[in-house]
């Protein structure tokens, strides 16, 4: 068969040719970058090849030493990079540099703005790759023998619409991109650049990346390869060896993000398990954090032989964030995902992990910690129902909105929670609270930035609940009934809004010895905290009202009570303490499956002028009306839907008509 027989024209992929023309155009700015990811490609393959020769040596066997090249001709204005990795077949190569093979490119080309800042910075996330290649190239040609097959590829694009393939005789083993560059972009054929770009950005990558000699200009001669990276792998070298830029740099690589990292945590573990870890925090979320297949888990190495990506068991699910590299000395080379699956060494390492993320966390500086909890929070929170072994470490770690700040992206944490309870006077003074200070000598007593007496003079009787409220918007939760004796105590409660708040509450009692408590359930006393506001409270001869409001509203409700929770409201709901919520309700609705039936109890505010009018009521349609108008306020007010909303209407219609006279 001749090559010219072979030769076809292939399209790319729509997603493809999408992500190349924005791409282009948003990245031109930081183009040097190009190299960084071929070069990373480049030690990818080697990887990969370095693995399968562990069961065939003689994939190897005609050219041992791994290495990555790169070749430039200034007059010609070309740029190479070569590698002796694992190669692509023909198929491999159109699959792999025709198409994008992510799972939710669809939905990141959906969430594209139009914007080219923000545009560009999505696509930094989403990773690009060999296709980097086209900011520079005006055209680019892959040359690639996979280790182990006789026929070669050559694959050639512009980076437009299509591709050509075609089978090429004497290629070398791997692979070998070639740019040629464009008129503005002829500076990454010189050395001095070139080595300044695989300095800066590959120095961490574990071959030698070598280029030509400079000065040895003789052109009758090869000319000599020295290394211009540092080529050790960047875990197996002490901390202090590596500086952040080359830290930031690794991320990259390993992560596909064009972004820096926020934090990391290097360590090496020596004793009955060694290993190293490199464990690093994105500053954003990837666009498919919620999509069950999306990539996740570190990259393996045994004894610095790469051995698979995404090993999803060294890291709980809730932390499938985090990125980076695990490379044991007591693993076998060989082990599986299944191996790993049911292996204890696995275990171990996994749970060492864990509390390693967890405590890079809470170390973090408050303000950067803010945004973490803003790209991450929600998965954290699947952490406290899902990793008991950890559940206060998580607590610890989760930040609130709270009716301390009226601000509802201001966020707090149960340690700042809890050193502001016993100061009753926290509403009259929002000074500079240090938000989410995660190792602040805590101590309960004696907090420092406690300075008026008016604190200690309240009661003198301390408060031992967390008080907090689930609703379905922080906007709701803020105009919550259930707030209103808060408020008037000046005791501060936090407020959920993230859906599945309800469900991991139901995990959790409580908090360094203070027990949770939902506002919206259960009989309120508040009175033996500081409580000046209600002199009286048990206005119990007024039961006859309550008895005749629960004759109007039946079976509707589990009783009717005095309400301690209200001061400017009539009336509210309130759950039992063990009745499911709203949250709870709406998802199994959604999921299909009923909810079991609890009903609510009626709470009533006796001191409400409009209450105290009821009593006088002697008409009893127009006071079952009223109940029954109550009623659904109360129920509006938790964001439930009324159940008969044209009832509803109906009677307020009746009473504005009759008000109007
Ligand atoms: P990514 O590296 O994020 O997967 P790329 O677009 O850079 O995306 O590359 C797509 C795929 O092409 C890679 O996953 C790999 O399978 C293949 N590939 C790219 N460069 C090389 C190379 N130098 N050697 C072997 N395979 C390569």
């Amino acid at each position: 068969m001749t090559e010219q027989a072979t030769a076809e024209i292939r399209g790319f992929q729509t997603e493809a040719r999408k992500l190349l023309k924005l791409m282009i155009n948003s990245l031109y700015s930081n183009r040097e970058i190009f190299l960084r990811e071929l070069i990373s490609n480049a030690s990818d393959a080697i990887d990969r090849l370095r693995f399968e020769s562990l069961t065939d040596e003689s994939l190897i066997a005609d050219d041992p030493d791994f290495r990555i090249a790169i070749e430039f001709d200034n007059d010609a204005g070309t740029v190479s990079v070569v590698d002796n990795g694992i190669g692509m077949s023909r198929d491999e190569a159109v699959e792999n540099l025709g198409t994008i093979a992510k799972s939710g490119t669809e939905e990141f080309f959906d969430a594209l703005t139009g914007d080219e800042k923000k545009d560009s910075a999505l696509i930094g996330q989403f990773g690009v790759g060999f296709y980097s290649s086209f900011i520079v190239a005006s055209d680019v040609e892959v040359l690639t023998r996979r280790a182990g097959e006789d026929v070669g590829t050559r694959w050639t694009s512009t980076g437009e619409d299509d591709f050509t393939v075609e089978d090429a005789a004497d290629v070398a083993r791997g692979t070998r991109v070639t740019l040629t560059l464009k008129a503005d972009a002829k500076e990454f054929a010189e050395s001095y650049r070139l080595r300044s770009v695989v300095r800066k950005y590959s120095d961490h990558v574990g071959v030698p990346v070598m280029m030509a000699k400079e000065g040895g200009d003789d052109d009758n001669k090869e000319p000599e390869l020295e290394a211009v990276n540092s080529a050790k792998a960047l875990w197996t070298r002490p901390r202090n060896d590596v500086g952040d830029d080359e830290y930031k740099e690794f991320y990259k690589h390993v992560s596909h993000d064009f972004d820096d990292p926020v934090a990391w945590s290097h360590n090496k573990v020596e004793g009955k398990l060694e290993y190293t870890s490199l464990l690093y925090i994105p500053k954003r979320a990837p666009f498919d954090l919620w999509n069950r297949e999306m990539p996740r888990g570190l990259k393996l190495y045994v004894q610095r032989v790469f051995i698979m990506d995404e090993a999803d068991q060294f890291l709980p699910l809730y932390l499938r964030f985090v990125r980076g590299v695990v490379d044991s000395s007591d693993l076998p080379l060989n082990v599986s995902r299944e191996i790993l699956q049911q292996d204890d060494r696995t275990r171990t390492i996994r749970n060492a992990l864990t509390k390693r993320v967890l405590d890079m966390l809470a170390k973090m500086d408050p303000a950067e910690y803010h945004e973490v909890w803003d790209e991450f929070g929600l998965v954290l929170k699947e952490g406290v129902g899902e990793d008991f072994a950890n559940k206060d470490e998580l607590l610890g770690l989760l930040r609130f909105a709270s009716t301390h700040d009226s601000d509802p992206t201001q966020r707090t944490s149960l340690k700042d929670y809890i050193a502001r309870m016993n100061d009753d006077s926290e509403e009259a003074e929002s000074e500079e609270e240090p938000e989410g200070e995660a190792k602040a000598e805590a101590g309960a007593e004696g907090d420092a930035s406690v300075d008026d007496a008016s604190a200690d003079e309240s009661d003198g009787k301390r408060r031992d609940k967390i008080y907090y409220l689930i609703a379905d918007s922080d906007a709701a939760a803020r105009s919550s009934p259930h707030l209103e004796a808060f408020r008037a105590r000046g005791i501060e409660v936090l407020l959920l809004s993230d859906r599945i708040d309800e469900w991991w509450m139901s995990f959790v009692e409580e908090f360094d010895g203070l027990k949770f408590q939902d506002v919206a359930r259960g009989e309120l006393d508040l009175d033996d905290a500081a409580d000046e506001s209600k002199e009286d409270t048990a206005k119990s001869d007024d039961e006859p009202l309550l008895k005749r409001i629960g004759e109007v509203l039946g079976d509707k409700v589990e009783g009717v009570r005095e309400s301690k929770r209200l001061t400017d409201s009539p009336a509210c709901l309130v759950l039992g303490e063990h009745d499911m919520g709203i949250q709870m309700r709406r998802i199994m609705e959604a999921t299909g499956q009923a909810a079991p039936e609890s009903k609510p109890h009626f709470e009533v505010n006796l001191t409400h002028p409009l209450v105290e009018r009821l009593n006088d009521e002697a008409d009893e349609d127009r006071f079952g009306d009223l109940i029954a108008i109550l009623f659904d306020q109360a129920s509006l007010a938790e964001g439930n839907a009324v159940t008969e909303p044209g009832a509803y209407v109906k009677r307020v219609n009746k009473l504005l008509v009759e008000l109007l006279g």
